[in-house]
């Protein structure tokens, strides 16, 4: 099945209250491996992709080929949509060129008067084409591609002044942070999700950092309307935590086992889990 975009999963999502994950790639492996599960378990998906990993992976037209080839070859039938995460202006129109899916800008560091004018333009070039398109109101904490952010509150108003432009999905901030949350971390703010549900109604709302946020959290904010959830950093420390396992084991030193298929099996599998206990936890199982 060819690349979709997020509209019709995410509009599904939010009527059947659960949430669809969009899993952010770095290279072959992840994709592959965030792929598999989803197939596997039956749910939809984002690939997020951000400006900086996209870099990583040669440009964006390398990351759209990898991603078709495999949707091909591996014979993916659930829905699929391939996500600009964190877009500049100038990244969101290059990914829309290169292929993408669904895209999202994130003008939240412009005036407000700015972020409106520049996400009306990209909502009109997605709607021409069929791409679906996130925005963010309230700057989301923590490190993200070395944008730091203070994890503040969205002013409601605001997330209803761009949730009117006619974009797929909001990202508000709700006090949640990017990368590791911090021991004093005051936890999601549900009156300020509460209070932008109310006036932004159907819109789909997206909860960004969703590594470390404990799971009763995860499934408060889902009743409130968030119908998709970012996971980044999780991937992240589980691939380096079972990559660092399986050299300190020595097992690089046997045999073959410094071939890459084998050194990087153990990471592989434990993206894999990870995606696994995210859909169940979201609960996007069978929801392809
Ligand atoms: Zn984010």
């Amino acid at each position: 099945m060819p690349l979709v975009n997020a509209k019709e999963m995410l509009t599904k999502a939010k009527a059947g209250h659960y949430a669809v994950g969009q899993f952010n790639i770095n290279n072959l492996e992840w994709t592959k491996a965030i792929l598999l599960t989803a197939q596997e378990l039956n749910s939809p998906v984002i690939l997020g992709v951000s400006e900086g990993a996209g870099k990583y992976m040669c440009g964006y037209k390398t990351v759209v080929g990898m991603v078709n080839g495999m949707l091909e070859e591996l014979k993916i039938t659930v829905p699929v949509a391939l996500h600009l995460d964190h877009g500049s202006y100038e990244g969101a129109k290059a990914c829309i060129a290169a292929g993408f899916s669904s895209i999202m800008f994130d003008g939240s560091h412009y005036p407000i008067e700015e972020n409106v004018e520049k996400t009306k333009e990209l909502v009109a070039t997605c709607n021409e084409l069929g791409l679906s398109i996130e925005a963010e109101v309230g700057s989301i904490g923590g490190e993200e591609d070395g944008v730091i952010g203070a994890g503040e509150c969205a002013d409601p108003a605001e997330c209803k002044m761009i949730a009117d432009l006619g974009v797929t999905m909001l990202a508000a901030g709700i006090g949640n942070i990017h990368g590791k949350y911090p021991e004093n971390w005051a936890g999601l703010s549900f009156d300020t999700l509460d209070a932008i549900q109310q006036l932004t109604g159907e819109m789909p709302l997206v909860l960004h950092g969703g590594t470390g946020i404990p799971a009763d959290m995860i499934k408060k904010a889902i009743s409130l309307g968030v119908s998709k959830i970012n996971v980044n950093t999780e991937c992240q420390l589980a691939f380096a935590a079972a990559t660092r396992e399986y050299i300190e084991a020595g097992k690089d030193l046997q045999g073959k086992g410094f071939d890459p298929r084998k050194l990087l099996a153990p990471g592989f599998q434990a993206i894999k889990d990870t995606v696994k206990e995210k859909m169940e936890l979201f609960g996007s199982v069978d929801k392809a």
